[in-house]
């Protein structure tokens, strides 16, 4: 059984080792094929591919794209891409450019209850400024000691419904499949078993994903449960996905799983690498 990872974070984005750092770490994990997927940016591939030809595992470039529908936040895998597609990277590039006015929001919704300086504390945080990231607010709120830990800090304050959480328009489904698809990538949802959508909200976004040219779901996740794995299993299945599995790694001590350390990937389901 190989070992496949298609999920996981650099300092490109919110991670919190270099790209070359995480592919070695998944190698010395036993990873024999890697996909990293750094939000809405593709500069910590070209150090990962390089160390993954090094130690001869094979890589994936990937990338997980930010959009909204119907006023949530959910996440699109783009694997196995044309890194250089010029409509995928003008259309990262035009996400990437709300998030310092998105994070300049967050830090003056932070000031309104007395939590001063996060604009600045959080871009220390963040190797990539264009990037940053709610988790590099988490960070610096765990460093002024707001909270003891990054998902405390989520729980309590950057969430909808908290008071440093700001609306942020971020891509479509439909741009996010597009640019994927046009760069000859195959689109996945990231972790569906993270996102507050009922069963039927669930099939009609899944109804529309595919419609718009989505193939793919990623059934095993460092962020699901034993249940979410069978729920989204019957999905796939159902809806003729190919699935894909990923631990989405941030960094040692942040995530819940390490790289290559995935629950087992279920029988009966059709492997999205086998299209690749
Ligand atoms: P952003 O793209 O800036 O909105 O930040 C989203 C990122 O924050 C996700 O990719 C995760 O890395 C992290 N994140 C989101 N929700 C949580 C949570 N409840 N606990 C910890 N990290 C989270
Ligand atoms: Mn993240
Ligand atoms: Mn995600
Ligand atoms: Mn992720």
């Amino acid at each position: 059984m190989l070992n496949i990872d298609l999920h996981c974070h650099s300092t490109a984005s919110d991670g919190l080792l270099p790209a070359a750092e995480v592919a070695r770490r998944a190698a010395a994990n036993g990873v024999d094929m890697l996909a990293l997927t750094d939000h809405d940016d593709l500069g910590g591939l070209p150090a990962a591919r390089s160390v993954a030809d090094d130690v001869g595992m094979r890589f994936v470039n990937g990338v997980e794209i930010s959009i909204e529908w119907e006023g949530l936040q959910v996440h699109i895998l783009g694997l196995n891409f044309d890194a250089d597609d010029e409509a995928l990277n003008a259309g990262l590039a035009s996400i990437r450019s709300g998030r310092v006015e998105r994070a300049q929001r967050m830090s003056a919704a932070l000031d309104k209850i007395g939590i001063h300086g996060s604009f600045d504390g959080a871009m220390c945080h963040a190797e990539n400024p264009n990037l940053i990231s709610r988790a590099h607010f988490a960070r610096y709120l765990v460093e002024i000691g707001i909270c003891k830990d990054v998902r405390s800090v989520f729980e309590s304050y950057i969430v909808p419904g908290r008071p440093g959480y700001v609306d942020h328009r971020w891509a479509t489904l439909e741009e996010s499949v597009r640019w994927i698809v046009g760069a000859g990538g195959i689109a996945s949802v990231a972790h569906p078993g993270r996102y507050k959508l009922s069963r039927s909200e669930m099939r009609c976004f899944l109804d529309e994903f595919k419609g718009l040219g989505g193939r793919a779901i990623e059934v095993v996740s460092g962020s699901h449960s034993a249940d979410n794995v069978t729920v989204f299993s019957r999905l796939a299945r159902e809806y003729g996905f190919l699935a894909s599995c990923g631990s989405d790694f941030h960094g040692p001590g942040e995530s819940y799983i390490d790289l290559g350390k995935l629950a087992p990937f279920p029988q009966g389901l059709a492997p999205v690498w086998e299209a690749f």
